[in-house]
């Protein structure tokens, strides 16, 4: 339904370039939560703005393809591909709460796009817009609001109804409950997932919250340094963690239980993404490092199959 397939791509400096994205794979189901987690700076939000066609200058893609319903959305025009947006996939990103546009009307920021890319009048536009305002818990008559009238959790609503408009199969969420206090992050995290289910959209959760992808999750990939290291099915990824990086994740993750002597980070800072990267991109931090970790590069292979697929890029396996 959704597949990205060896996606490269990076930011183009003077005498530089940033590879942030290394040959990502990747293949969301119809239907699945797909979670996408890491540190800040290893490259989620350029993936899925590389994988939408959205990445600006200095940003570029290099090379990949991105098929969703057969079609490589890579290769089509900008006037093509601004039909398919929303109808097919939309994206709520990081900042979406402020993205909204302060002059004017809830209405009509919603009905913009509809109206503009889509050929609907303005009052079938706007039954769309009290339509979707609903299903996400927003009273209606908050259309005739302007952004600053409403709250940032309602704001954040807002842009998730906006992004289900035209009932997309794929809704890709880069962060989208970050900026929000934990309370508020937690009853549109529960509502995210009772849209999934009733509006039947897959979705591409992007997070460096990992805890919150082992309880929402289908599947999850664990990016660093620009490159997927690990992909399985969520709840076996957490009581099962193979590779070291993700080991370390899971071992930092806070719990009721635990003392706080026996939480550990994980040490050192990521690799800089501009310079050739020679054997394993995490060697440096690894705890489990050996000699060929420093001349060879892992790539990711298939360890389980089935229901559980788990893929890693280790060489301990
Ligand atoms: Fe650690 Fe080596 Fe595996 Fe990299 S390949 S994660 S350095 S053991
Ligand atoms: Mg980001």
């Amino acid at each position: 339904m959704f597949e990205i397939v060896d996606l490269n791509a990076g930011y183009e400096f003077r005498n530089k370039f940033v590879h942030a994205v290394r040959n990502v794979s990747l293949k969301v189901e119809k239907g699945e939560f797909h979670g996408i987690a890491g540190e800040s700076g290893c490259g989620k939000s350029t993936l899925v703005l590389a994988a939408l066609k959205l990445l600006r200058k200095p940003g570029k893609i290099i090379s990949g393809k991105v098929i969703i319903d057969s079609t490589d959305i890579l290769s089509l025009s900008e006037f093509e591909l601004r039909k398919q947006r929303w109808k097919k996939f939309s994206l709520v990103t990081q900042s979406s709460m402020n993205s909204l546009n302060p002059v004017l009307k809830i209405k009509d920021q919603m009905a913009d796009a509809l109206i503009k890319n889509h050929g609907y009048s303005k009052q079938d536009s706007y039954n769309l817009v009290r339509e979707k305002l609903q299903l996400v818990g927003i009273p209606i008559e908050r259309m005739e609001s302007y952004p600053h009238q409403l709250s940032g959790g309602m704001r954040q609503r807002v842009v998730i109804a906006m992004a289900l408009l035209l009932s997309p199969n794929v809704i890709i969420m880069d962060e989208p409950t970050t900026a929000l206090d934990v309370v508020v992050q937690r009853s549109i995290l529960q509502q995210i997932e009772e849209l999934r289910k009733t509006e039947k959209f897959s979705t591409i959760f992007i997070t460096h919250d990992i805890s919150l992808l082992f309880e929402l999750a289908n599947r999850i990939s664990i990016m660093y340094a620009g490159e997927l290291v690990e992909t399985g099915a969520a709840k076996s990824v957490y009581s099962k963690p193979f590779h070291p990086y993700t080991k370390g994740l899971v071992e930092a993750l806070p719990s009721i239980s635990k003392d706080l002597e026996s939480y550990k980070g994980i040490p050192g800072r990521p690799i800089d993404l501009s310079l050739q990267i020679k054997g394993c991109p995490f060697r440096e931090r690894c705890p489990y490092a050996f000699d060929r970790c420093e001349i060879e590069k892992p790539g990711l292979r298939l360890l389980e199959d089935g229901e559980n697929g788990r893929w890693v890029s280790c060489h301990l396996y």
